[in-house]
């Protein structure tokens, strides 16, 4: 009876806190997109940080330093230079990490495919397939011309600007490079993020969701971008060993990298490569160790995820 009357005692002060927007805390963001890598980029920080306008300016900055590294298509880029032979690689990171993933996959992950890439640009003006491989996969070296870093490129700047945006004191942000997304900071509400996986069966809408503190969900899925050749839609990432789209088994494919060295290009790497080699070789590669991440698998409608991460289909 006691606790019943100080319960009903401290109602209005209850009401009080949640009239005043105590218990439903609203997050609120200050927000800037802008387009680079080819892809939407939004970044949504803390709106009570200072100076919003300057972070957002080197957000773009510094995705433009990534962008002039690692663009296949720019010819002036480092990577461009690269292919070329008139650079000999250094200062071009992702090389390597690219052959770590590539060794790590069994060649799933192949970022020297940049004629087959052009090849299918080219199929998509002139209306005729590409000639299929017969073959098998192998890993990439770091030496290899030829590079397209289209599967890695996008989660490297991505953690730069994170990085930056912490280094800077920003309290908590959302960032997301087309389809990757990453969270940092401590909300005022106190509660992890929770990070929208797009639904592959009706991209207007999100298939599951995944509770995260901070770190990166990369995203991968044959609706994301295709060439379209004689009326017929052919995603862009590509199985190394038949040089045709790649037909792994999966519908879409989320990595979530947490405290991994190179967190952002990791997951962003691995989602390419399980697209490509499928859930089975995701989840011995998981058992292995190697990598420290957790996926989330759709397949046939269904959502499958590895055991250390929720995705919530409510
Ligand atoms: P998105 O670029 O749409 O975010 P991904 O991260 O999955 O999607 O990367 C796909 C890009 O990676 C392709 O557009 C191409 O540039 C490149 N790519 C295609 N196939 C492969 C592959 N097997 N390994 C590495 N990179 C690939
Ligand atoms: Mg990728």
């Amino acid at each position: 009876m006691k606790r019943m009357i100080a319960f009903l005692s401290a109602l209005p002060v209850i009401f009080a806190a949640c009239f005043f927007g105590g218990c439903e805390k609203k997050v609120s963001y200050r927000s800037y997109s802008f387009f680079s890598m080819d892809t939407l980029i939004t970044v949504k920080i803390d709106p009570s940080f200072p100076d919003c306008d300057t972070v957002f300016e080197k957000c773009r900055e510094i995705t433009e330093e990534v962008r002039l590294l690692y663009d296949a298509d720019d010819p002036d880029s480092l990577l461009s230079r690269f292919n070329r032979g008139e650079s000999d690689g250094s200062g071009l990171a992702l090389l390597s990490l690219s052959e770590t993933v590539s060794e790590a996959t069994g060649g799933a992950f192949f970022p020297g495919l940049r004629d087959v890439i052009e090849g299918w640009r080219e199929a998509e003006k002139s209306g005729v397939l590409p000639q299929k491989k017969e073959g098998a996969r192998v890993p990439y070296k770091a030496g290899m011309r030829n590079a397209d870093l289209g599967g890695i490129a996008k989660g490297e700047a991505e953690q730069r600007v994170v990085e930056y945006l912490k280094d800077s004191g920003v309290g908590y942000g959302v960032i997301s490079f087309g389809g990757n997304i990453a969270v940092f900071g401590t909300k005022p509400d106190g509660k992890p993020f929770s990070v929208g996986i797009r639904d592959p069966y009706d991209t207007s809408g999100v298939i599951c969701t995944v509770s995260l503190d901070s770190g990166y969900v990369s995203v991968s899925g044959g609706y994301e971008r295709y060439y379209e050749i004689d009326g017929e839609r052919y995603h862009h990432i590509i199985d190394p060993a038949t040089y045709f789209p790649a037909e792994g088994g999966l519908d879409s494919v989320a990595v979530i990298t947490k405290d991994a060295d190179n967190a952002g290009a990791l997951g962003d790497a691995l989602a390419t490569a399980f697209f490509v080699a499928g859930e089975s070789a995701a989840r011995e590669l998981y058992a292995s160790g190697t990598f420290d991440f957790e996926a989330v698998f759709i397949s046939g409608g269904e959502v499958r995820s590895t055991p250390g991460t929720v995705a919530a289909t409510d």
